[in-house]
């Protein structure tokens, strides 16, 4: 039976970014207490482990020393630096009483899935906290502060292995891309919504990687309103083939779920279903399975979502029937969505035309 890790903390989400921020850290609270209540983590071959914290030189298996040492001081208080051009600011990236340390954690609860994985110590890691895929080396970005994502993907690398990265939130996997942009030890690839409509306004087809890296960067953009059998025919068309020729030793795994069609901030339109048959496929292509948390801010989603993605993980089917103490406390009814988006055949037959023509550029273009 397979052998599943889930990384929680509940000191990822004592500190938020502020009352109004979308990345509210009750999404984690509220995952937890879902799969606790289905009996999920109780499960024999389910271990749940407390994530420490990533060290200043493992964070600088990706950041800059120089942006560590400035999101510590701002974290603490201090007031005169420069924190605009490091990202940090009102709006997205605000600075926050405990960052540091919040954030630090999501990094050291990648680097802990990275290393139980390396060891042997399970076949699937969930460090659900994280999947900040937008940091930068030196600067904040899109409500991530700490590229768990990369930092855990370089500790990887630097052991030799090979790690491909695919990653499914509904925005462009910036961060992480640029990061191994011009090396052929990682392969990434980013399904998302168009940039033209969508931050971070990169990941079009043709950024495909540099120098050694070119052709190991696979950017799948996706039009507005791509629905389930859309996004699932994307997805099977290019990804099971390119992570069968890379070979990696290990898959690493954003699930951002703000690809649903009740998401707030975007406007691709899956239910759970897909992300489910996702969350399989991932599964199936896995031969060890790093997977990290990401976007999502319908806050009733993003617990059933990620219970979804746990139960695959941990081999574990779930009642349709939400537990009963949990529908008590924040509502709801049914695991998986009992609607779904209500299209005219019109926009159907637009949405998937235009898909078909993605999954053709990225085919040719990475000789698929
Ligand atoms: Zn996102």
């Amino acid at each position: 039976m397979r052998r599943a890790i889930f990384l929680s903390s509940p000191e990822t989400w004592q500190h938020g970014h502020g009352p109004q921020h979308p990345l509210k850290p009750e999404r984690l609270q509220r995952t937890f207490e879902l799969l606790s209540e289905y009996g999920t983590l109780a499960a024999p071959n389910v271990q749940v482990i407390q994530p420490r914290l990533a060290e200043a030189d493992e964070l600088s298996l990706f950041h800059t020393q120089d942006y560590i040492r400035v999101t510590r001081a701002l974290s603490s208080g201090e007031l005169a630096l420069p924190a605009g051009s490091y990202g940090f600011g009102p709006g997205d990236n605000p600075v926050f009483s405990g960052m540091y340390e919040t954030e630090a954690l999501k990094a050291g609860s990648a680097l802990q899935a990275a290393e139980l994985l390396y060891n042997g110590e399970c076949d699937a890691a969930f460090s659900y906290s994280g999947g900040l895929h937008h940091a930068g080396p030196d600067f904040a970005s899109g409500f991530c502060v700490f590229n768990d994502c990369a930092v855990a993907i370089q500790w990887l690398v630097d052991r030799g292995l090979r790690v491909a990265y695919v990653d499914i939130d509904v925005h462009h996997g910036d961060g992480v891309q640029n990061a191994f942009y011009g090396t052929d030890r990682v392969l990434t690839i980013s399904l998302h919504q168009d940039p033209r409509t969508l931050f971070p306004g990169t990941g079009f087809v043709d950024e495909i990687g540099r120098g050694a890296g070119t052709g190991y960067s696979v950017n799948v953009p996706l039009p507005p309103l791509t629905f389930d059998e859309a996004y699932l025919r994307a997805f099977e068309a290019i990804v099971p083939p390119l992570l069968r020729r890379f070979s990696p030793d290990i898959v690493a795994t954003q699930l951002g779920v703000d690809t649903h069609y009740t998401d707030p901030l975007a406007n691709l339109a899956l239910t759970t279903h897909a992300q489910l048959a996702l969350f399989q496929a991932l599964d199936a292509l896995s031969p060890r399975w790093l997977a990290f948390g990401g976007g999502g801010y319908a806050i009733d989603l993003v617990p059933r979502s990620w219970a979804l993605a746990f139960g695959v993980m941990s081999e574990q089917k779930f009642p349709e029937k939400l537990p009963a103490a949990y529908r008590r406390k924040y509502g709801g009814s049914l695991l998986h969505d009992a609607t779904g988006p209500d299209f005219t055949d019109a926009v159907r037959l637009r949405v998937s035309g235009a898909v078909d023509e993605v999954i053709a550029q990225v085919r040719q273009l990475h000789a698929i």
